[in-house]
């Protein structure tokens, strides 16, 4: 299916931006090896960590919401689609009595998208249970990475951004079941996250040693507002769209909350949000 001109805010939680020239998701891999990748283009999950800052982004965006999703397990491994919600894949896991992997219940975002930025929360990262990743690439090549080719750190990957990733191994390997983690975990992010409106998670990314969300609140701009773009009072760390938000909003609160964050605490921040034009 190729949609033009569709509106990047669609395609993103936070919903900002004009349009892209197109939007295609393959039903299939064959569909998929057949879009021409020599063109500008970026693949999607649920673009819960993605902002478009562009009135029109010229190249196409691939999303593989539209192929076929799996997720099944074995006494050593769980195997899934990386077209595949966090939710999903928790809320599973939980259902079959498998622990270790509660911390990505409440991440918006597919498998995929959590592979690529190494999405974590409470002292967890997803690709420390990676065991590997089934991708293809430009040209069309499948291949594979094991655990023990794959660089991490905080949310980031050596993954090649010009692949798609397909399918995803992970170690089951947490012996015991605790039937009370997911529920607590769930109600800690319900209470620190602004999890109900339009947002893009984590703007900045924490320096060393420090929380960006302490450095912005010290800096006393919880609650500052440009047009219909806000920081949360729940969560300093996450720009809030009230709905009627543009990109040119959004950039110009970055600006302002790394100015004065680094006027205060001669402290750079780097956006963990990115940022697509
Ligand atoms: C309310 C809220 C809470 C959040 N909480 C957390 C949290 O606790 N921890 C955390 O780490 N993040 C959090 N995030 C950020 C975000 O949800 C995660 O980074 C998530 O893993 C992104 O997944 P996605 O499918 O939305 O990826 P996208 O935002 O669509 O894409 C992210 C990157 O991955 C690439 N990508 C996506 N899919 C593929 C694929 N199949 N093949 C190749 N590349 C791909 C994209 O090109 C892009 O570079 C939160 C966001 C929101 C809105």
């Amino acid at each position: 299916m190729i949609k033009h001109n569709y509106p990047l805010k669609n395609i993103t939680t936070i919903g900002l931006g004009g349009t892209c020239k197109e939007l295609i998701c393959p039903v299939t891999i064959n569909d998929l090896l057949k879009i021409n990748k020599s063109r500008k283009h970026i693949y999607v999950g649920n673009g819960s960590n993605i902002c478009f800052i562009t009135d029109y982004y010229n190249g196409s965006i691939i999303s593989l919401k539209r192929m076929k999703r799996f997720i099944s397990h074995d006494d050593s491994y769980i195997y899934c689609s990386s077209n595949i919600s966090c939710n999903k894949v928790s809320r599973y896991l939980y259902n079959n009595e498998i622990s270790g992997f509660e911390f990505l219940h409440g991440i918006p975002g597919t498998i995929g998208g959590a592979i690529y930025m190494n999405a974590g929360a409470f002292d967890d990262e997803l690709l420390r249970h990676v065991h590997s990743i089934e991708l293809l690439d430009s040209v069309g090549n499948n291949y594979i990475i094991s655990n023990k080719d794959l660089h991490y750190s905080y949310r980031k990957s050596n993954i090649d951004k010009k692949s798609s990733i397909i399918r995803v191994t992970l170690n089951n390997q947490a012996k015991v079941f605790d039937r009370n983690i997911l529920n607590k975990l769930n109600s800690i992010r319900k209470n620190t996250q602004p999890i109900k409106q339009l947002s893009c998670g984590c703007i900045f990314r924490n320096p060393k040693n420090q929380y960006a969300a302490k450095l912005i609140e010290g800096a006393e701009l919880k609650g500052t507002r440009v047009g219909g773009i806000y920081i949360s009072r729940k969560h300093s760390n996450y720009f809030i769209n009230d709905g009627s938000g543009t990109y040119k909003e959004f950039l110009k609160l970055i600006k302002i909350v790394k100015n004065k964050v680094f006027t205060k605490y001669n402290i750079k921040l780097q956006e963990e949000v990115i940022l697509v034009k």
